[in-house]
């Protein structure tokens, strides 16, 4: 009999068999208690927290293709709804340049973005000119600034996902500031 391979119906389904959540303790509680509720961390089994890992994954994936799609439209982004206060944030630094807030979505106790306040064409890094370098270190410098007033100065990291392959999901160039724990290599 043929050995089956990666892209096999076989093995598609019982890769699934055995990813998918089986019930547990902890989530046959919450079934029983016939609300949908997100469990602590350590209540969920590892095959669980595994795929919804994978599922994160995968959404992150297409959602970032989709905004890559519509990059070149030159419709605002959500920056600028956060820029002109028309959504709220959670401001952390600001100067004439650039303004720093705390991410919606923390992947660290530190999580902030600094973007520059006028986008200029910098819809991601690649896409930078000449005319662009006062406000790339501005943007550079802010995130030394927002390291310090955040008290993660001994260690943080900064990030800038440039693309859909990096998982770029807003386009307004913008850096993650990341910090408070202890970070791996590589990532992810
Ligand atoms: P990217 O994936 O493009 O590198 O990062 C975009 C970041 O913007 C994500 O980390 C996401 O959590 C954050 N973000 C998206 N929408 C909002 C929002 O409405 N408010 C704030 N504060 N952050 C947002």
């Amino acid at each position: 009999m043929a050995a089956a391979t990666v892209s096999s119906p076989w093995f598609l389904l019982s890769s699934y068999r055995a990813l998918r959540p089986r019930t547990t303790p902890a989530n046959l509680i919450l079934r029983l208690s016939g609300r949908r509720i997100r469990a602590p961390v350590g209540l969920i089994a590892p095959h669980t927290r595994l795929f919804r890992h994978i599922t994160h994954a995968v959404d992150e994936e297409a959602s970032a293709r989709a905004a890559a799609a519509r990059v070149d439209s030159g419709a605002p982004t959500i920056f600028d709804k956060i820029i002109s206060k028309e959504i709220p944030s959670t401001v952390v630094y600001e100067d004439d340049k650039v303004l720093a807030f705390r991410d919606i979505n923390p992947q660290a106790p530190v999580h902030v973005l600094i973007i520059p306040k006028q986008r200029d064409g910098l819809t991601e890094l690649g896409k930078a000119d000449h005319r662009h370098e006062e406000v790339l270190g501005r943007l550079l410098y802010a995130a030394k600034v927002v390291a310090e007033k955040e008290g993660i100065s001994e260690g943080f990291r900064v990030v800038i996902n440039n693309g859909a392959s990096a998982c770029q999901s807003v386009y307004h160039l913008h850096l993650h500031v990341l910090g408070g724990r202890q970070m791996k290599w590589p990532p992810g």
